[in-house]
């Protein structure tokens, strides 16, 4: 069971390759190139658990290959770390061909792509992400960063991998919190563009996704999401339009997020959850989804266990907090507010210039 999907950029394409011990395909891919130096970037749980079958995949590979093993979480994320771990890459002797391989979960894949990006002004890197979230979003689409004390992700570029192996594998040992957390962006992804899939996953959630480790419906619900994300990105690499979509629960979600400081309290795919119930909430507000639309999303979210009201995270939030966090939204544009909403069930849309008393008339549901 493999699935193969393009990212269409030109020459900077790549393929996407989902399945299960799909691991073993870096091997062919790296025979027909002639990198001269290997760096996996990994953190020390992904390290404990999967580490050994990456290098075992690489085996036969006569590259040499180094190992950077940082602390796993959000504050991998930071300056101190990336020049940390930039000055440990250099002093390994690279040079233009050296590779860099991203094993693990956003985080990692977000501060590898950067590094790559940045390190001799640009190296080549690949993305073998090991969470659900990382599979189906943020090892596509090249956006990569560190976190800068003023917010999350200000400081990054976009840098395409020349390959992504989601192997279903490495999901056997995620935890059920993180594993829900990935499926609300699989939701996002049918709800901005999709209906017959968002119609899917409602009929399979019960037996499929929650029951147990189902590697056949994983691997159809993961290409899917590829599938989406890589036509979006292929149409829009910079952002400058369609992929806006992408947002959608997002300027609520990053809200939420800042006002915890990106720790276990809130996941970023909880907060996209709450956040989608919120944009699905205002889109009924401004008629664009009936209040039955709204509800079958909702339901369908807290039925994947996510949660979908900010009270289910705290009693009491700080909304003049939350408003100020809303501003420093890096799609903010000269102060005025823009969201993803839905037209219908697969059908987002932008909406500029929405007054903020539409935003706390959500907020405060
Ligand atoms: P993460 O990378 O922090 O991983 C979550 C936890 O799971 C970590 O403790 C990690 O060590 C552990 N882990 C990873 N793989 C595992 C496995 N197979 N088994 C057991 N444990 C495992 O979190 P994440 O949710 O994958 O990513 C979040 C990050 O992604 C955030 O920094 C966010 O900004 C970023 N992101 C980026 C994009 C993008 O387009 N670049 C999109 C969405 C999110």
């Amino acid at each position: 069971m493999q699935n193969n999907i393009t990212v269409n950029l030109g020459d900077k394409s790549y393929q996407i390759i989902i399945g299960t011990g799909e691991i073993n395909y870096l091997a062919k891919f790296l025979a027909a190139k002639n990198y001269s130096k290997i760096i996996i970037i990994t953190d020390k749980n992904v390290a404990n658990l999967h580490l050994t079958k990456l290098v075992d995949s690489l085996s036969n590979s006569k590259i040499p290959t180094e190992f950077i093993i940082t602390e796993p979480g959000e504050s991998a994320k930071s300056f101190a770390n990336l020049e940390k771990i930039a000055e440990e890459i250099i002093s390994k002797e690279i040079d233009r061909k050296s590779l860099i391989i991203a094993l693990g979960g956003g985080v990692i894949g977000d501060l590898s792509g950067f590094l790559a990006s940045i390190l001799l002004r640009g190296i080549d890197f690949i993305q073998i992400p090991t969470t659900l979230l990382a599979m189906v979003d943020s090892s596509i689409g090249g956006k990569t960063a560190i976190n800068s004390r003023h917010g999350k992700n200000l400081i990054g570029s976009f840098y395409q991998p020349k390959l992504v192996i989601c192997d279903l594998n490495f999901l056997l040992s995620l935890d059920s919190r993180q594993m829900k957390a990935g499926y609300a962006e699989i939701v996002k992804s049918a709800l901005i563009k999709d209906k017959d899939f968002f119609e899917f996953l409602d009929r399979n959630l019960a037996n499929k996704f929650l029951a147990k480790i189902d590697f056949e419906f994983l691997s159809i619900i993961i290409s899917k999401s590829c599938q989406i994300k890589a036509e979006i990105v292929s149409m829009d690499e910079t952002e400058q339009g369609s992929r806006m979509l992408l947002n959608f629960g997002h300027s609520f979600a990053h809200i939420f997020e800042t006002e915890t400081n990106y720790r276990d309290e809130i996941l970023h795919g909880e907060a996209v959850s709450i956040g989608m119930v919120m944009a699905a909430k205002m889109s009924k507000n401004y008629q664009l989804i009936t209040a039955e639309e709204l509800n079958r999303i909702a339901n369908h979210l807290k039925r994947a266990g996510l949660p979908t009201s900010s009270n289910q995270i705290r009693d009491n939030w700080n909304l003049e907090n939350l408003s100020r966090h809303l501003y420093k939204d890096k799609k903010i544009e000269n102060k005025s507010l823009t969201f993803i909403l839905l037209k219908d069930l697969g059908n987002a849309i932008v909406k500029k210039s929405v007054p903020h008393s539409d935003f706390l008339r959500v907020i405060n549901y």
